[in-house]
């Protein structure tokens, strides 16, 4: 990287086609050194608050999810890296430098929006080259380094078509491939995915995945699609009301939820009614679903406290001896969903619990038999009310 001219590294002059077909990058993006920091940032919209004192450290060469419910504050949180909007208050750092004062076209990063933002009367060549004419690069070097990116993202041989002769799928990889053209340091792609349909979707995370890896560019991106975050994601940030509530990889926010909302966000979660009998550090025991369970860890309030036990409901067991951690339920329905089986339970406590096991070829239960469900005290967790 070397400096512009307000000290801000940018993009390698060197060609595209030279850059981009660089072995893959071998930093771990858990050790990696900082590449975007936002400190003490608040953004007001006249008085209202979108966000609440955010401070946030993503890492070079990292695959970065912002994930929340419609209105958290997700874009608006791109938005300000990018340069769209200012911060209230607090400051953004790109490669370690405050670029408060740095205008959006000139931040080393690229912005991918959901409606692709294509110049309908440009061709596909034209399109992708379009930021190195702005940066006036030379005619043979732009046209060189843009069919290099659309070879990127396999658009090569739709080189000479309009935008409008292409498919939703084509015109978002033209979209990439014209945002990965002046080789930023960041991307940042704002529910790129969003207009696709599942199957080019879910080739689509695929291929923006490999080409995150292939390239070793920190990806920023927004989605309010859980499963999408888990399985492109090396970190999440969930973001609820303007504020980060849990920041983890895809397994942290999956296994062990902060919160009762987060549990409830990611996955599918049982959440029952219980009632603390006994902590210490062995273990914490619970009335919870007409029986008695042993969950891991102690939990910091006095017996008889009311809570909420959660588990996932791929972790209920089917209990097998008398010693297992178990209760009691009905069987009251069974779905069958291809891959997975799900069985609705009743419990003697009112509650109605959901057990997943693989649709392996056992034997069915039968609707109305009382099973006994087990639990490995690792996978219960506790939430106060
Ligand atoms: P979605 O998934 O629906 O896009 P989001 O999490 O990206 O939601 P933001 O677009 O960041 O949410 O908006 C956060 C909050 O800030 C919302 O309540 C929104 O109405 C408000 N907001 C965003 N931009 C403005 C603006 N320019 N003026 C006033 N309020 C705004």
């Amino acid at each position: 990287m070397i400096p512009d001219a307000r000290g801000l590294p940018r993009a390698s002059p060197h060609p595209v086609s030279k850059r981009m077909h660089m072995s893959p990058s071998t930093t771990d993006p858990r050790s990696a050194k900082a590449v975007v920091e936002l400190k003490g940032v608040v953004k007001r919209f006249a008085s209202f608050t979108a966000l609440r004192q955010m401070d946030l450290t993503i890492r070079e060469g990292e695959f970065f999810t912002m994930l929340g419910a419609s209105g958290c504050g997700k874009t608006t949180t791109l938005r300000l890296i990018a340069g769209f909007e200012l911060p209230t208050e607090g400051q953004i750092l790109i490669a370690g430098q405050d670029v408060s004062d740095v205008p959006a076209h000139l931040r080393p990063v690229h912005t991918v929006f959901q409606n692709y933002a294509l110049f309908p009367h440009l061709s596909v060549l034209d399109n992708v080259a379009f930021p190195l004419k702005v940066h006036r690069v030379a005619k043979p070097e732009r046209m060189e380094r843009a069919r290099a990116a659309l070879d990127l993202v396999q658009m090569g041989n739709f080189a000479d078509r309009r935008p409008s002769q292409l498919s939703g799928g084509q015109q978002q990889r033209v979209a990439l491939a014209r945002a990965l053209v002046n080789e930023p340091r960041v991307l940042l792609l704002d529910e790129p995915l969003g207009a696709l349909d599942l199957k080019l979707r879910k080739e689509m995370q695929a291929e923006l995945k490999a080409m995150q890896r292939r390239l070793g560019i920190t990806f920023i991106f927004v989605t309010h699609d859980q499963e999408e975050a888990l399985t492109m994601s090396d970190r999440i940030a969930l973001m609820k009301g303007g504020e980060i509530i849990q920041l983890d990889t895809p397994s942290g926010l999956y296994d062990r939820p902060a919160s009762a909302y987060v549990a409830d966000f990611i996955g599918e979660t049982n959440m029952v009614p219980a009632r603390i009998l006994s902590s210490d550090a062995q273990g914490t025991m619970v009335e919870a679903m007409g029986g008695q369970l042993r969950v891991a860890g102690s939990f910091d309030q006095p017996a008889g406290t009311e809570v909420k036990l959660a588990f996932r409901p791929e972790r209920v067991g089917e209990a097998v001896s008398e010693t297992d951690n178990s209760v009691e339920g009905r069987l009251a329905d069974i779905e069958f969903i291809g891959t997975d089986l799900r069985m609705t339970h009743h419990m003697a406590d009112g509650s109605r619990i959901v057990l997943r096991r693989q649709n392996s070829g056992l034997a069915v239960p039968d609707l109305g038999e009382i099973r006994k469900l087990s639990f490995r005290p690792k996978d219960l967790r506790i939430f106060g009310l």
